[in-house]
């Protein structure tokens, strides 16, 4: 979060969510909403339970807490556009627009709020990388190239572990 620059934005396209194949689901949202995280939509709260729960899984202490990450679900207005995370001095605010989270599964919601988690948490930027099926290798993928969201219960181990540098 201690970026030089004073404020950035980042965003995902909602692209990316329109070629995502969804499978049974049980391992995503698989917290119970335990923790409250002031200033985040409690919709948001098992997402961020998670992204705690697989940093530790892979050796990571993170809480969000600590970090005072916001969090909100609203319009984003942006074609296109799922989420977007501000990160600078004194902000690190997850925004993830309401008609996509209205829409989305959950295994597709958990991808969008852990990429913008991964920017406003774990300070990575895009990574366009694609595999020879032409699947997108990284959550942290924008969403702007062609590549192919396949977050799936088999691909996403992988794509966690990808994602906090494990
Ligand atoms: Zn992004």
């Amino acid at each position: 979060m201690k970026r030089t620059l004073a404020f950035l934005t980042s965003s995902i396209m909602l692209l990316l969510i329109s070629c995502s194949t969804d499978f049974g689901d049980r391992s995503f949202g698989s917290s119970q909403a335990g923790i409250s995280y002031p200033n985040v939509d409690p919709q948001l709260h098992e997402y961020f339970q998670d992204f705690e729960k697989e940093a530790m899984q892979r050796g990571i202490s993170i809480d969000l807490i600590e970090l005072e990450i916001s969090g909100v679900i609203e319009n984003i207005g942006e074609e296109g556009v799922a989420g977007s995370c501000q990160f600078g001095n004194h902000i690190a605010h997850v925004t993830i627009d309401k008609s996509f989270w209205n829409l989305a599964s959950t295994s597709i919601k958990e991808y969008v709020v852990f990429h913008e988690l991964g920017h406003c948490v774990l300070e990575r930027g895009h990574l366009e990388v694609t595999n020879s099926d032409g699947e997108c290798q990284s959550i942290m993928a924008s969403g702007t190239t062609d590549c192919i969201v396949n977050y799936n219960n088999s691909r996403r181990d992988r794509m966690i572990d990808e994602l906090f540098g494990v």
